[in-house]
């Protein structure tokens, strides 16, 4: 090999390339800095220095350094994979057909944070009937995806306090396997607060995935999460907890975890739970609160109703507690020691999504599959694009009897067509954040949750970072 000194020019497309947009520097410390590539999801480790120059443009590179840019460029590793791949696929492509079934508007705990108006939206007053399920097995007839492969998530309220619909659905769905080979994953997120006769066994043979709504110990979740005549939940639900995984391996279990304080600690909640050996996976997500006097301090009730999105709620008026972003790192400094040891742990999901991303070169069509490949059905026969929006009702997109008959682009709209998330480095594994969060923030689904916007980002920067430590932990 001859060493030579001479500088080769970028090409015309890396000439353009801008940190933030086409790149992102990632410091990680002692370890260097990581250089993580947008259109593709390669990330290339380089020393802090040059992270530093990258920082301010490709041009601060040296004459050596640009060339091995372009020897880069050469093999391929910096082609833009993904904006022509995001350009040719449709929504459904390599998605199943997922379903939340908001079973009622009943709920017996008065959580903090609560999306739903304890459980109602405000309007749902009934249990989901027979007639809903029939609407739901028709729909699901109809909208299947390729893979032939449907997800229920059974929502509500509280979904255990409409047991027997859960089991007529999964008996149905024993039906629709063998006469249509359509085949079912079943999640559930519950309080588990009540744990019905033959819900256990119903569980194990249909391998569901148990997602329980808890905070952490006691302290964080008998805060957070009290029942509506204001004692404390967190031993009754441990104890059906310990009920559900005594069978052994047949369920999936989930912690969701919820943020919105941080005394104790997020890492202090999640090892406190992490101790207990029950649950495989967790699922941590920064509650929306009232702003201010949550750290610490006990969370006030929000309402996070916008009144139209040509007045929108003035900023900040309910936004996720900006701590939630310094508890999260000092969370995935701990992570890699959490696997192992006899323990059943095998992440944390929103973790494991990225690095799987990161190590298959994935990338999100959207941020949801809502309006796309995602709806939520309830017992008033509403079709809702997102189950968190089930109280505004100028959103539904269709009813159990007529299908879907409303304009759902907003949802699915790809987000190279953004004007600001098309911007973003970002932008492939976020997917243009949460349209409930955009909503509350700004009163319009495109709008952008700057704080919503600023966790995507920083999510993706610690799981960029930790890659440079993986190795030798
Ligand atoms: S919502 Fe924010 S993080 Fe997500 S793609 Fe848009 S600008 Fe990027
Ligand atoms: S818009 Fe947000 S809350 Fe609604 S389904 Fe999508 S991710 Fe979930």
């Amino acid at each position: 090999m001859t060493a030579t000194h001479a500088r080769e020019p970028l090409s015309e497309p890396l000439m353009s390339w801008h940190h933030g947009r086409d790149y992102k520097v990632v410091h990680a410390g002692p370890s260097g800095s990581m250089v993580f590539l947008a259109g593709n999801h390669r990330v290339f480790m380089t020393t802090t220095e040059l992270g530093h120059r990258l920082e301010q443009g490709l041009d601060r590179m040296t004459a050596t350094e640009a060339q091995e840019w372009v020897a880069l460029d050469r093999s391929g590793l910096l082609k833009d994979t993904h904006r022509s791949r995001l350009a040719s696929s449709r929504y459904e492509d390599g998605a199943n057909l997922a379903l939340n079934i908001n079973l009622t508007g009943a709920c017996n705990l008065a959580c903090t944070y609560c999306f739903a108006q304890g459980g109602d939206y405000g309007r749902i007053y009934k249990k989901m009937d027979i007639q809903t399920v029939d609407y739901i097995f028709e729909f699901i007839r109809k909208h299947v995806t390729r893979s032939r492969k449907v997800r229920f998530e059974f929502f509500g309220g509280e979904p255990l306090l409409n047991f027997p619909i859960i089991q007529e659905i999964c008996e149905r769905s024993d039906r629709i396997k063998n006469e249509e080979g359509i085949s079912f994953i079943n999640r559930i997120s519950t309080n588990l607060t009540v744990l019905p006769d033959d819900a256990v066994s119903l569980f194990h043979a249909r391998n569901f995935i148990v997602s329980v709504s808890i905070d952490g110990g006691p302290a964080t979740h008998n805060q957070n999460r009290p029942t509506k005549s204001g004692k404390d939940s967190f031993a009754g639900i441990m104890a059906n907890c310990m009920k559900v995984r005594e069978p052994g391996d047949g369920v999936t279990m989930v912690a969701r975890m919820t943020v919105v304080s941080s005394i104790p600690s997020l890492v202090e909640n999640v090892l406190e739970l992490h101790r207990l050996n029950i649950f495989d996976y967790f699922q941590i997500y920064p509650g929306v609160t009232s702003p201010g006097g949550t750290c610490g301090g006990k969370p006030e009730l929000v309402q996070l109703k916008p009144a139209n999105a040509s007045s929108p709620p003035a900023k900040h008026e309910a936004t996720m507690n900006m701590e939630f972003l310094s508890q999260l790192a000092e969370l995935i400094k701990i992570y890699p020691s959490m696997f192992g040891n006899g323990n059943r742990f095998r992440g944390v999901l929103e973790y494991e999504r990225i690095v799987e991303m990161l190590l298959e070169g994935k990338m999100a069509l959207g941020f949801c599959g809502g309006g796309g490949t995602y709806f939520t059905f309830s017992p008033d026969d509403s079709i809702m694009p997102c189950h968190r929006l089930v109280g505004e009702t100028q959103f539904q997109v269709g009813t159990g009897a007529t299908g879907l008959t409303g304009d759902t682009s907003d949802w699915t709209l790809p987000v190279d067509t953004h004007p600001i998330c098309s911007q973003c480095w970002d932008r492939y594994v976020c997917g243009g954040n949460c349209r409930q969060e955009n909503y509350i923030a700004t009163g319009s689904l495109r709008g952008i949750n700057e704080d919503t916007c600023r966790y995507q980002q920083d999510l993706l920067e610690q799981v960029v970072g930790s890659l440079a430590t993986a190795d030798s932990q």
